[in-house]
């Protein structure tokens, strides 16, 4: 539920009299809530494959352990693979705390959205063999933001790593940057299974995924959308999440032109 939380403080005050302050705490109370969630969160997505890299490492210093070297190789890999979970988690966690860090500095660099995105998709491409062509750059009328480029770039990759991870295998991811008249639109779309209309509202929470077992599968933190809301707000551009269920996902974000400003709300989800 989402009662209020009062706290009550009784002052004496004169002769013999007393104040009754009441102060709502109910935010302070939901915002000590989620930092404790996130902590259980983060120290349980660290545990599981920790557990599982201590328990190979135990099978193997065993004096009856695996002797076959194809064993050894694939005890191994499993190893690499949960090592590599762990530190892309770790990855992840530091940049969360980084970018809030740096929340309430303006970013400073002019940044070229268009060149941006195409640096980004090539360097996809070669890291994870991804072919150059699926991910086609479109760009209308483009400007350059007032941002931070290592967080664009940030944004980008998320944004694009989510398109290849979760939309149809071998399908086209399409990077659109157009001049709109609130300001310029970085758009990524896929067409993927979609999203659920019940989940959009949750995506941007740490750790929220639509189906675990398939995130983890595709090697995801399940911060990759906090991340980007929280890159898009010290922007003070919107992140839009539109997905129609069987055809795919289009996720944008809506940057202020230099010297102007976007409306009060700094993030809005909405749906197609
Ligand atoms: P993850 O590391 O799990 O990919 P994200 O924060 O990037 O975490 O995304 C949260 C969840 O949102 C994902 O687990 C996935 O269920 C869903 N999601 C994100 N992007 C897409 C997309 N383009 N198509 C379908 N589902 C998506």
């Amino acid at each position: 539920g989402v009662g209020r939380h009062w706290e009550m403080a009784i002052h004496p005050v004169g002769e013999g009299g007393l104040l009754v302050r009441l102060a709502d705490r109910s935010e302070a109370r939901a915002a000590e809530r989620m930092r404790v969630d996130f902590v259980a969160n983060a120290s349980h997505e660290l545990r599981t494959p920790l557990a599982t890299l201590l328990g190979y490492i135990e099978t193997l210093q065993m004096a009856n352990g695996p002797e076959d070297a194809a064993t050894r190789l694939r005890f191994l890999n499993t190893m690499f693979g949960e090592g590599k979970r762990m530190q892309r988690l770790i990855e992840d966690l530091m940049s969360l705390s980084r970018i809030e860090a740096e929340q309430h500095s303006a970013p400073q660099d002019a940044v070229a959205l268009d060149s941006l995105a195409a640096e980004v998709r090539d360097a996809i491409a070669s890291a994870r063999s991804v072919e150059r062509d699926r991910i086609e750059i479109a760009v209308d009328g483009a400007a350059p933001v007032a941002g931070d480029r290592a967080q664009l770039s940030q944004l980008l990759h998320n944004l694009i790593g989510n398109a290849l991870k979760y939309g149809r295998p071998g399908g086209a991811v399409q990077v659109r940057v157009a001049r709109e008249a609130a300001g310029l639109r970085l758009s990524v779309t896929d067409e993927g299974a979609g999203i659920p209309r019940e989940h959009l509202p949750r995506l941007t929470e740490r750790f929220y995924r639509v189906d675990p077992g398939r995130s983890r599968a595709v090697g995801g933190t399940g911060l990759g959308l906090a991340i980007v809301k929280h890159i898009a707000e010290r922007h003070r551009a919107r992140l839009d999440i539109a997905s129609v269920v069987g055809q795919g996902t289009t996720v944008s974000v809506l940057f202020p032109l230099p010297g102007e400003a976007l409306s009060s709300k700094s993030h809005t989800i909405v749906t197609q």
